[in-house]
């Protein structure tokens, strides 16, 4: 049983304000395995006024200091990887394997790809006469969600230090272990006092008072667009910039050649991944009419190959986060038998031998038509809808038919098709075949959000500019 009763302000583990605290449910025994100490407003006034104070020291480094705190972090973070997944296990369910694998290797990748691109960031340029300045933001609230816990709040807190800035860490009440041992191994590496700060709590009593909070300069959030929403809206008053990065609903276009049926099987396995409870998952496959009982076969293969079992063994998925989110996603397969839609693998309820855990089988749905909820609703569990298309036009308008613009993703061994295809998909990011890149944006279109993450292109957020006019 975990228990972190501590907040990380100003250099400190403090106690908090008040005594209230929060429990954390294993989503595999559905059993309470930890206590972490939930904040008010008043812890989160003094971690503003410990990032304020830190600020014109921080934002006055130079980049061989703030890279030295980073490669610290660096040894810090490798060495405390197998803490981070055990935590990642307890807290929202991962397995072994991704836990120990994608899930901590996402961090550390931020970590190195903050620190590649601030060696060559260009902070200063002249322009004419002018000087064009980017300079540190301020104090900023970040306010992250459960699913990738400790690669998004690293994908924050490293373009943060990065870039001269000062913070409060909000992780989700739901993951709050990892933002834990994330704040020991900041103390471990030597992080000035005060440059980083750590409030656990609620997003209604804690994340509201940050976002609204007149000390904050700038917020960046991962989560719902609901909460997203509630966001901008408390920071509006302050003229906060609001970074978002929200929900998603993504298109992954099958073209009909090259290897097909490898192109289901693995537009099937990446949906299926961390039980679906990825922002950017694949969850609309469209292939071609014509071929769309290969598509079925193939993805009930697929899906079949998917084991889904105790996290701490070695099962392909685990549970999904909570009670609530199980219950959500069954009444959304639910919505799906009902409107219509083949349930060609998987369905409502536990799989057989799991009847502790909030498990789901991993589901497909075949005919599937774009109006359906199933089509349009994050559903954020291992269901994936499998829609037909005539030709490449109507696969576009099918994939583009959507609020959502997070990510996209094109299969097919003609490449310049595939290019011309991602070209025309309105999504801030767009895989051809599989390809992932750490230094690359990564953000949303539509209501999948407005922010910018990931590499040298992370640090916009961070920063402000300035034109120093004849400066010269
Ligand atoms: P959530 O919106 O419920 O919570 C996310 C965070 O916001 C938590 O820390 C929560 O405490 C806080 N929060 C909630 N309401 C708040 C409020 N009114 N004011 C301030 N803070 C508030 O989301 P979740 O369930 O933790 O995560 C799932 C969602 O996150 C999905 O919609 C998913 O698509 C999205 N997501 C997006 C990305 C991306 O990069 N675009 C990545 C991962 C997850």
């Amino acid at each position: 049983m975990r228990e972190y009763l501590k907040f990380y302000i100003g250099g400190q583990w403090v106690d908090p304000a008040e005594s209230s605290t929060l429990e954390v449910v294993n989503p595999a025994t559905e059993k309470v395995c930890g206590t972490v100490a939930s904040g008010s407003p008043a812890d989160v006034d003094r971690a503003v006024a410990a990032a304020r104070d830190a600020f014109s020291s921080w934002s006055a480094t130079s980049r061989e200091e703030r890279l030295t705190i980073l490669r610290n972090i660096l040894t810090e973070y490798q060495n405390r990887m197998g803490d981070l997944a055990a935590a990642l296990t307890e807290e929202m369910g991962a397995p072994n394997a991704l836990a120990n694998g994608f899930q901590v290797n996402l961090g550390a990748g931020h970590l190195t790809t903050a620190i590649d691109a601030l060696e060559n960031f260009v902070f200063e340029e002249q322009q004419g006469d002018s000087l064009i300045v980017k300079e540190p933001i301020g104090v900023c609230g970040l306010i992250t969600p459960w699913n990738w816990p400790i690669s998004l709040i690293a994908v924050k807190v490293f373009p943060a230090l990065a870039t001269g800035c000062t913070m409060v860490l909000k992780p989700s009440e739901k993951s709050p272990f990892t933002g834990q041992i994330f704040t020991e191994i900041l103390d471990a590496a030597g992080v000035p006092a005060g440059v980083f700060n750590l409030v656990q709590g609620d997003g209604p009593t804690v994340g509201a008072a940050l976002s609204a909070h007149p000390g904050v300069d700038m917020i960046s959030f991962t989560g719902s667009t609901r909460a997203g929403i509630d966001i901008a809206t408390n920071a509006a008053p302050g003229v906060k910039r609001v970074s978002q990065e929200l929900g998603g609903k993504s298109p992954n276009i099958i073209l009909d050649d090259g290897d097909f049926a490898e192109n289901v099987a693995k537009g099937v396995a990446t949906m299926m991944m961390n039980s679906g409870q990825t922002c950017s998952a694949p969850s609309r496959m469209l292939v071609p009419n014509s071929r769309m009982a290969e598509a079925i076969s193939a993805a009930q293969e697929a899906a079949s190959q998917v084991t889904v079992g105790d996290p701490g063994g070695d099962s392909a998925i685990g549970p999904v986060v909570s009670e609530a989110q199980f219950e959500k996603i069954q009444s959304l397969i639910d919505k799906g038998i009902g409107e219509g839609a083949t349930l060609v693998a998987g369905g409502l309820g536990r799989p057989d031998d799991l009847p502790t855990g909030y498990y789901v089988r991993p589901t497909v749905f075949a005919d599937v038509t774009n109006n359906m909820t199933i089509a349009r609703e994050e559903i954020f569990g291992p269901v994936l809808t499998i829609l037909g298309y005539d030709n490449i036009d109507d696969a576009i308008d099918i994939a583009n038919d959507t609020e959502y613009g997070l990510a996209g993703f094109v299969a097919g061994a003609d490449l310049e098709q595939a290019r011309a295809v991602a070209r025309r998909i309105r999504a801030g990011s767009v895989a051809i075949n599989d390809g992932f890149d750490f230094a690359a944006p990564f953000g949303g279109y539509k209501k999948s959000g407005n922010g910018r993450e990931w590499g040298g292109f992370g640090f916009h957020d961070y920063l402000e500019i300035k034109g120093m006019l004849g400066y010269t």
